[in-house]
């Protein structure tokens, strides 16, 4: 029988925090989901996360900086209102590798809907350690 277990955020949080600290910069969501998918199944064995899910909990994380390895604005539908529940969404943005902002989804300030770009254009993202530098 296949069990799969998801982690709690605030675990994810700490390993996320606990393996982008020890390797100060990490090269790709891939790379920092396995890393943290291997320290996970520390806890247990049955843990998953997926790439898309470490990204948006780092994305939170104040000590640590991502950057989108593109050069533009990626063109994505603007969207004003939550799909959802119509509250007023929020832009996510991070710098890309020329430290321009650029856009990479949107988030709901009510409802936690959120939308990103991994859905129409494959996106590359570096993590870097930045709490105590
Ligand atoms: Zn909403």
């Amino acid at each position: 029988m296949e069990s799969r277990k998801i982690p709690k955020k605030e675990l994810v949080a700490d390993l996320v925090k606990k393996v982008v600290f020890s390797h100060k910069s990490i090269d790709s969501q891939e790379e920092l989901a396995s890393l943290v998918e291997k320290e996970l199944k520390k806890y247990d064995k049955d843990y998953v996360i997926t790439p898309t899910r470490v990204k948006r909990i780092a994305l939170e994380i104040k000590e640590i900086e991502v950057k989108a390895k593109t050069k533009k604005s990626l063109n994505m539908q603007k969207i004003t209102s939550c799909p959802i529940c119509n509250s007023p969404i929020d832009e996510i943005k991070v710098k890309n590798l020329a430290n321009r902002e650029i856009v990479i989804g949107y988030k709901c300030v009510k409802c936690g809907y959120q939308s990103d770009l991994e859905a129409f254009v494959p996106m590359k993202y570096i993590f870097v350690w930045k709490g105590d530098s």
